[in-house]
C-alpha cells in the first residue's frame, strides 16, 4: 500500500461516528468448525423440513471464509477489504449507519438515481443534499464540488454514486467521478455503487481503491449474476472501513444457504455461464433499443450500459397497460426527479423481449 493510503485513513475513520468508532461489537459465538456446537444455544438436530443434512439448525459463519476468499478473487481485491452482507442494500445501510449522525451529517445523492441512498438516509435522521443528474444524466459537477467545499453545520459524510446508474442506465463520466474522488478527499466517502457494472465495458473504479482510503465501491450478485433472492452483495473498500462496517453489521447476517450457493456462483463454470448470460442480454438490450426506436408508443430510448431501458412513453399509462396486457410489469418512473413520461422495462429472456416488441409495434 502507498504512504498516502496509510496516511489518508486515520482521517477518513474520523469521519465515522465516534459512538460507532468506540463501540465494542458484540461477541458472537466462536466460530470453531472442529468442535460441537452447545455454545450457541441452538436445536441439536436438522429441521425435519430439510432433509439434506445442510447445517440449517447452526447460525452461519458471520463472514463465510470460502464466499469471501471467491468474492475477493472474484473483484481482485485482499480479504479483508470486502464485507459480505445481504444485499447491497444492506451496505447502503451499514455505511449510513457508521458514519452519519442523525440531524447533524448528510448524505449527497444524485437524482434520478437508486432510492435507497436517501431511504436509509432519512431512516437515520440525516440529512439528504440533492443534486440532480444534468439533462444528458452526467453529474453537475460544479454544484457537487461547491456543496463540497462549503463549510455547513451538517456536513456531507457520503457521496453517492451510481455507474452504471439506476434508472438511467448509462456510466458516469470517468473524468467526473475523479473529480468527485479529489474533492471529497480528506472530507466524505465517495461510494461509487457497481450493481450493473458487469453489463458495461467502462472499468471498475476497484483499481483506485489502493490511492482512495475514502473510496467505496459496492457489487451485487443480485444482477449479472442471478442470485437476487438469495441476497448477496458486498462492501470494497479500506480494510479499516470494513473493520468499522464488522462491527455493526448483525452477527450472522448472511443465511447458510445464499453463503453456500453464493460461493458455488463464483466458481469458474458458474461464472462462464454467467458471462455467456451477460452478452446474451446486452445484445437483447440492443435488439430491443432498435425495434423500440421504431416504436409509435415510445419518443425517446435512453442509451444504456445495464441490463434495462429507460424510455420515455408518448403516453405511459397506455404503454404500461399494453406490456400488463402481455403479462409483463415494467417500472414505472413517471414524474419521479423530473423524469417524465418514463419506463424502465428490465431486458429480459428473447420471448419476454419479443413479446415487448410485438405489443409496443
Ligand atoms: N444498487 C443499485 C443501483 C440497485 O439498482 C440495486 C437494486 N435494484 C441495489 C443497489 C440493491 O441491490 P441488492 O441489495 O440486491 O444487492
Amino acid at each position: 500500500m502507498s504512504d498516502r493510503t496509510i496516511d489518508g485513513i486515520e482521517e477518513i475513520l474520523a469521519l465515522a461516528r465516534a459512538d460507532i468508532r468506540a463501540l465494542k461489537a458484540y461477541e458472537h459465538a466462536q466460530w470453531r468448525p472442529e468442535l460441537q456446537r452447545l455454545h450457541a444455544n441452538e436445536s441439536p438436530w436438522p429441521p425435519l423440513s430439510c432433509a439434506d443434512g445442510a447445517p440449517r439448525h447452526h447460525y452461519p459463519e458471520p463472514q463465510p471464509a470460502e464466499l469471501v476468499a471467491a468474492m475477493a478473487a472474484y473483484y481482485g481485491i485482499a480479504t479483508d477489504q470486502l464485507l459480505v452482507g445481504r444485499g447491497s442494500d444492506e451496505g447502503i445501510d451499514l455505511l449510513t449507519r457508521a458514519f452519519c449522525r442523525a440531524e447533524h451529517d448528510a448524505v449527497l445523492v444524485c437524482p434520478p438515481t437508486f432510492g435507497m441512498y436517501s431511504v436509509a438516509a432519512t431512516i437515520q435522521g440525516a440529512k439528504v443534499v440533492s443534486i440532480p443528474l444534468l439533462a444528458n444524466f452526467q453529474l453537475d459537477l460544479p454544484s457537487i464540488l461547491s456543496a463540497l467545499n462549503t463549510a455547513s453545520a451538517v456536513p456531507i459524510k457520503l457521496v453517492w454514486l451510481c455507474s452504471p446508474n439506476n434508472p438511467t442506465g448509462n456510466a458516469l463520466s470517468r473524468a467526473d467521478i475523479d473529480a468527485v474522488i479529489e474533492a471529497a478527499r480528506g472530507r466524505a466517502i465517495v461510494i461509487v455503487d457497481e450493481a450493473y457494472a458487469e453489463f458495461s465495458d467502462v472499468p471498475s473504479w476497484i483499481s483506485s481503491l489502493p490511492v482512495n482510503p475514502h473510496l467505496v465501491i459496492l457489487r451485487t450478485l443480485s444482477k449479472a449474476h442471478g442470485l437476487a433472492g438469495l441476497r448477496v452483495g458486498a462492501v470494497l473498500a479500506h480494510a479499516a472501513i470494513i473493520q468499522l462496517l464488522r462491527k455493526i453489521i448483525p452477527p450472522y447476517a448472511l443465511p447458510t444457504d445464499s453463503a453456500r450457493l453464493a460461493t458455488i456462483a463464483m466458481e469458474t463454470a458458474a461464472l462462464a455461464v454467467t458471462r455467456e448470460r451477460i452478452m446474451l442480454l446486452n445484445s437483447e438490450r440492443e435488439r430491443l433499443r432498435s425495434a423500440l426506436s421504431k416504436s409509435p408508443w415510445l419518443s425517446r430510448i435512453w442509451p444504456s450500459s445495464a441490463n434495462f431501458l429507460l424510455v420515455e412513453a408518448r403516453d405511459g399509462q397506455a404503454v404500461l397497460d399494453r406490456l400488463a396486457g402481455v403479462g409483463l410489469i415494467v417500472r414505472d418512473f413517471r414524474g419521479k426527479s423530473g423524469l417524465g413520461e418514463a419506463i424502465r422495462i428490465t431486458i429480459g429472456t428473447p420471448d419476454q423481449n419479443d413479446r415487448i416488441i410485438r405489443s409496443l409495434s
